[in-house]
């Protein structure tokens, strides 16, 4: 069953096509990992998904994305309510500059939710399913910064789990971390499928046929981003 798909998708930035015809289709429950050489567009398809590029005038969309056979592209989408349904990872461990706390019920409370003891709570059990509960619980109040890159990581993962999304879009989530960082949220990403249709980017070959049900390659002509091919992870 499809749950996002994208239909002869291109962007420009200032004019300048980046990315070009692009159909990529993610199954739900599953884990699709896009691939390819750097600057073919993989970020920057990604995070069409979920309309990141409203915030960059100079950024263009043409094409269709649909979410559960809906548009969202088009103008007028509730763009907070797509967020709260599809959340996006960025590259580097950016957790926001607050207390370790305060990055999971900072979202909450944008979202709406009133209750204090509510987003404390939702925020408890984001913690422990990213496996931070433990080692965060005594400092809740301490900056986010001061945590490894590992567990700023995890950290992120807990706060677009907290919004309980329906897709979770990770770009390059290891790329940053040490070998064994990088396991624990690989490991951490797996455990996911079933319950969150995942779209990762990554430039790890061997992580994408460790995770991915289905792998999407990304290559460029002529400095244009295109989607070369897409299939099975059992075919790369
Ligand atoms: P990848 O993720 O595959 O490395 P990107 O999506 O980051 O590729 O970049 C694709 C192309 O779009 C590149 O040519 C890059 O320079 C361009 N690009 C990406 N983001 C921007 C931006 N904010 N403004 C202008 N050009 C951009
Ligand atoms: P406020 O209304 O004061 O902004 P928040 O809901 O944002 O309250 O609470 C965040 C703060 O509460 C954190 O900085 C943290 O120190 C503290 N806190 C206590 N227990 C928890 C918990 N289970 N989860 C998250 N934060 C907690």
């Amino acid at each position: 069953q499809i749950c996002l798909e994208a239909c002869d998708l291109s962007v420009r930035y200032g004019g300048r096509l980046a990315v070009s015809g692009v159909g990529l289709r993610a199954r739900r429950g599953r884990i699709l990992a896009i691939v390819g050489p750097s600057g073919c567009g993989k970020s920057t398809v990604l995070a069409c998904f979920n309309r990141l590029h409203d915030l960059n005038p100079a950024c263009e969309l043409r094409g269709s994305i649909r979410l559960d056979g809906q548009e969202i592209l088009r103008p007028g989408l509730d763009v907070l309510a797509l967020r709260r349904r599809v959340g996006l990872i960025a590259q580097r461990p950016n957790s926001l500059p607050l207390s370790i706390g305060r990055n999971l019920t900072f979202p909450l409370r944008h979202h709406g939710m009133g209750r204090r003891v509510d987003r404390q709570d939702a925020a408890r059990r984001a913690l422990q399913r990213v496996g931070l509960w433990e080692e965060v619980k005594d400092r809740l109040g301490r900056p986010a910064s001061e945590l490894s890159g590992g567990q700023q990581q995890r950290l992120c993962l807990a706060r677009a789990l907290v919004l309980e999304p329906e897709v979770l879009l990770l770009d390059e989530p290891c790329s940053a971390l040490d070998p064994l960082a990088s396991a624990v949220v690989e490991e951490l990403v797996a455990s996911l499928r079933g319950n969150v249709t995942i779209l990762i980017v990554t430039h790890n070959l061997a992580q994408a046929r460790r995770l991915a049900d289905d792998v999407a390659v990304f290559w460029n002509r002529d400095g244009v981003g295109y989607l070369e091919e897409q299939g099975s992870a059992d075919a790369v």
